[in-house]
C-alpha cells in the first residue's frame, strides 16, 4: 500500500513528537551535562539536547543574549547563566558547588560542542577530578561537518584549532604539524583565509585542502583542490562568514631522496640552490630541510 506523501510526512512528524516525549519523560541525571547545539541550521539541534537544556538546573553559556535566541526557538525554559573565558575562574568553583548539591548543570557554547575551541575544558576536568558525572549529549561540531565534506582521508585526523594571528607565529606552529602523519583540521577568521593558505603552501607544500564555509547555513560553501589552487581561486575576493580549513596529510614515503635530488638537479639549472630548494619543495610537498639537504650533497659532488 502507498502512503500519500502528506500522510507519510505526518507519520514522521508524530514520530519524532513521540520520540521527543520520550527523551523528556527521562529524567536527567545529576551531574555535568555537554551539550552540543547547532553551527547554523536549527534543525540539527538534536531530542536529547533538547530535553537535557529543559530538565537541566541550570545551563551555562557563553553569551546568554546569543542562547536565549535559541532557547526561545525552541520553547524551552532554561535557567541561562554565563560562563565564558573573562568570568570562567571566578564561576568555576560555584558550578562544582552546584554539581555537590546534586543539580543537574548543563553547559552550551555559542554554537556546535563545547570545549572545542570553546569554554568547558577546566570545567570538565574538575567535575571529573572531584568525581562528579559528566555527560555529552552530542551534536553538531564545525571540525568533524568540514572533515566530513573535504573529501580527504578520515582514518586518522588532528583537529589543530585556531593558528596564531601573525604569520611567523603561525608559520611556526604550522611547521609543528607538517610531519603529522594525519589529515589537519583548523579553524580560521573569513579575514585570514587567504594568509592562512599562503603561510601553509610555504610550510605544508601543495597539498589537498579543502575550505568550508558557513556549513549547514544558506550560504554553505565547499571549495576543493589543493593549497595553491584555492589560493588562485579565492584570491583576494574577502571572504565572509565562519570558516574551517582541511589539509591532507604528508605523502609520507611517497617522496624519495631520488625524486628529490632529480627535481632538484633539474631546477639547479635554471635557478639558483636557494630558490631550487624552495620550489622543490613548495611543489613536491616535503620539508624544506630535506631538500636542503639534498641540495647541499648536490653542490658538493660537483
Ligand atoms: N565549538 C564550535 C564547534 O563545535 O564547531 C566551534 C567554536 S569556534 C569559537 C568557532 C569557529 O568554528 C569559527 O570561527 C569557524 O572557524 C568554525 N565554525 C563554526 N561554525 C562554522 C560553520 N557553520 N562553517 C564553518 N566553520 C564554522
Amino acid at each position: 500500500m502507498n502512503t500519500d506523501p502528506e500522510t507519510a510526512t505526518t507519520t514522521l512528524a508524530q514520530r519524532i513528537a513521540a520520540e521527543a516525549a520520550r527523551a523528556l519523560a527521562k529524567p536527567l541525571s545529576p551531574g555535568l551535562h555537554i551539550v552540543a547545539t547547532p553551527i547554523g541550521n536549527l534543525a540539527d539541534i538534536t531530542l536529547r539536547a533538547l530535553a537535557t537544556l529543559q530538565q537541566a538546573d541550570v545551563v551555562y553559556c557563553e553569551d546568554t543574549r546569543h542562547s536565549r535566541t535559541l532557547i526561545s526557538h525552541f520553547g524551552l525554559d532554561a535557567k541561562l547563566r554565563p560562563y565564558h573565558e573573562h568570568n570562567a575562574d571566578h564561576e568555576r568553583p560555584r558550578i562544582l558547588a552546584r554539581l555537590a548539591a546534586g543539580e543537574r548543570v548543563a553547559l552550551i557554547s555559542d554554537a556546535g560542542t563545547p570545549l572545542i575551541s570553546d569554554p568547558g575544558f577546566k570545567l570538565a576536568r574538575e567535575a571529573i577530578a572531584e568525581g562528579y558525572n559528566v555527560v555529552a549529549a552530542p551534536g553538531p561540531c564545525a571540525a568533524i561537518a568540514a572533515l566530513t565534506v573535504a573529501g580527504l582521508p578520515t582514518d586518522c585526523f588532528l583537529f589543530a584549532g585556531f593558528l596564531p594571528p601573525k604569520s611567523g607565529q603561525r608559520q611556526t606552529r604550522l611547521k609543528a604539524l607538517r610531519e603529522t602523519p594525519a589529515t589537519l583540521v583548523f579553524y580560521e577568521a573569513p579575514t585570514r583565509v587567504a594568509e592562512c593558505l599562503a603561510d601553509m603552501l610555504i610550510v605544508l607544500g601543495d597539498r589537498p585542502c579543502a575550505v568550508a564555509r558557513e556549513l549547514t547555513k544558506l550560504h554553505e560553501d565547499v571549495r576543493r583542490g589543493t593549497v595553491a589552487s584555492l589560493i588562485a581561486a579565492i584570491g583576494d575576493e574577502p571572504m565572509r562568514g565562519e570558516v574551517a580549513i582541511v589539509v591532507a596529510p604528508p605523502i609520507a614515503g611517497a617522496i624519495g631522496d631520488d625524486d628529490i635530488t632529480a627535481a632538484l638537479r633539474d631546477a639547479m639549472k635554471s635557478q639558483t640552490t636557494r630558490d631550487a630548494v624552495r620550489s622543490v619543495a613548495v611543489h613536491l610537498a616535503v620539508p624544506r630541510s630535506r631538500v636542503y639537504n639534498l641540495a647541499t650533497l648536490i653542490e658538493r659532488s660537483e
